[in-house]
């Protein structure tokens, strides 16, 4: 059975970027994902938004780590080459009540000493947002706020933690956990690692690992709050410049229109409770779809709602008391929670990770740090951003970069190869997807899905039958037509 220092259970963008950090210290560290890939759970389907924090009580681990999560976010997209655009977001205010929240939120981000902060007036918020609804009377404008892909920032930080030593075990399951003085062994169906450490960072299934190991003690409960999306076109990409947010409510930060790090519009998330049981429920409502669009046809006029590709949901992993569990066990010993991690678990991500390390730390005082650490990923090659000379001669060093699969977002066989050869590279259709982006654009993957699995089968040495979408029970292609196959 292998062994190691430190076992993440969960490879989101909370257990990647802890894997991280970790690295940057002489551990033994292993993530243990239950997907077939990294980013598959909340960390795939969310408003990408990198809060500027103003709207998490001063005094709670929220609004704390996504001020600093914010700040991280310049050096963390150059040393992984993940997109992050600080954009601005803007607080509309249509009324005087909503006006008096707009006061609260820049007291609360005053607190935090948040950069830039102001509430300006409807005339200036029109100016910058031609679109906004006429009721629109003011605006919190927080220059801070940007904009990233989450599953990019996964994915990236999980390729430089291997990089650095860090392994990953994908399709790895943690069904119990035994627990001895020394160490844990987290069982698998097929497979048990040993580890010293345990970092809990399991999503909305947080609260069923620790109960693995917290036994008859009382423990957290994690309940899934699900919210729902539209993504339009990059035909209607210059439609919005900054992330519109209406006033918040008890329900959370409300319908956001804001464009994406790839140049589409993004439209969500509504805010709907489910039962503790629904953990899997991804699945899109007409009812809450269209409460989603009624919500921010109040917000801004004329939303190109018929240029929209695609909709989806993501969970919200909801902790009882409404902040995040970032704690050593007080009753396990060696295992760390880190729970509850909601929105704006995105923003703070880098410096949660960042607090997981010094708790680390600071009951394992003999940790040696390790010289190699190395935090730079090496740069993707995206042809639709080099200038024609710049193609050509890619194109000459390897000419599958000048073999086009994807049309709508103009990528090459000589990425999608890059995608797979990595480490934590792309093993299925949506990975792919997720790293190089065929299938992201205007058709969905309806022209280059086939030729993606061609490629994903050639170079995993694999029949394109063996292919997935995402997950095992996500099959494509059951069988060949024609001779030796069905006819
Ligand atoms: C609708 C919505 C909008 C949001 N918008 C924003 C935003 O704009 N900005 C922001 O900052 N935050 C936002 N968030 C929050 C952000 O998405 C989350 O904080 C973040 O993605 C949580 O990451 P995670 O790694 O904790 O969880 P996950 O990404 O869910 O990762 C947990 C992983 O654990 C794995 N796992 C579970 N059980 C096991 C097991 N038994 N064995 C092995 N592996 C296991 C899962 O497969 C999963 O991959 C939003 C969330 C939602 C749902």
């Amino acid at each position: 059975m292998s062994t190691y220092d430190v076992a993440i259970v969960g490879a989101g963008v909370i257990g990647t970027t802890i894997a991280r950090e970790l690295m940057h210290y002489d551990l033994k560290v292993v993530l243990l994902e239950k997907g077939d890939d990294v980013a598959v759970g909340t960390t795939k389907a969310n408003s990408a938004i990198v809060h500027a924090g103003y709207d998490a009580p001063s005094h709670t681990l929220k609004g704390q780590l996504n001020v600093l999560g914010n700040a991280m976010y310049d050096a963390l997209s150059e040393e992984l080459d993940v997109p992050f655009k600080r954009i601005g977001s803007l607080v509309i205010a249509r009324d005087a009540s909503e006006t008096a929240t707009l006061e609260q939120l820049l007291e609360n981000g005053k607190r935090l000493h948040i950069p830039g902060l102001e509430i300006i007036d409807g005339a200036r918020a029109h100016e910058m947002e031609p679109h906004l609804s006429g009721k629109a009377v003011a605006a919190l404008y927080a220059p801070s706020a940007g904009i990233t892909e989450p599953w990019e920032v996964a994915v990236a930080a999980c390729e430089n933690a291997m990089d650095n030593g860090a392994e990953l075990k994908l399709g790895f399951e943690v069904l119990t956990i035994d627990q001895t003085a020394e160490s844990f062994t987290l069982n698998a169906a097929e497979e048990s690692v040993k580890a010293k450490w345990v970092i809990n960072a399991a999503g909305v299934y947080a609260d069923q690992i620790y109960r693995m190991v917290a036994g008859e003690r009382e423990t957290f409960k994690i309940t899934p709050r699900r919210g729902q999306y539209y993504l339009l076109d990059k035909e209607a990409g210059g439609f919005v410049n900054h992330v519109v947010f209406p006033c918040p409510g008890p329900m959370g930060k409300g319908v956001l229109i804001a464009p994406t790090a790839h140049g589409n519009v993004i439209i969500g998330p509504d805010s709907q409770n489910l039962s503790e049981s629904d953990k899997e429920a991804t699945e899109t409502t007409s009812d809450r779809l269209a409460y989603v669009k009624a919500s921010a046809a109040s917000l801004m006029d004329d939303i190109p709602f018929h240029l929209n590709i695609t909709t989806f949901a993501g969970l919200r992993g909801e902790p009882e008391g409404d902040d995040f569990i970032i704690e050593a066990s007080a009753e396990v010993e060696r295992f760390i929670n880190v729970a509850g991690i909601k929105s704006p678990g995105l923003s703070a991500a880098p410096a949660i990770a960042v607090r997981v390390a010094e708790t680390i730390k600071a009951l394992m005082p003999s940790i040696k740090t390790n010289p190699a650490f190395n935090p730079i990923r090496r740069p993707r090659i995206r042809l639709a951003e080099m200038t024609a000379e710049e193609r050509d001669a890619q194109i000459e060093k390897d000419p599958r970069f000048g073999h086009m699969i994807c049309r709508c977002e103009m990528i090459t066989e000589g990425e999608i190869v890059d995608a797979i050869h990595r480490n934590a590279g792309g093993r299925t259709l949506n990975g792919i997807k997720r790293r190089a982006r065929p299938g992201a654009g205007r058709c969905q993957g309806g022209f280059c899905g086939p030729r993606v699995m061609e490629i994903l089968a050639r170079e995993l040495s694999c029949d394109v039958t063996d292919i997935r979408q995402e997950g095992k029970e996500s099959v494509i292609l059951t069988g060949k037509m024609g001779k030796g196959g069905r006819s």
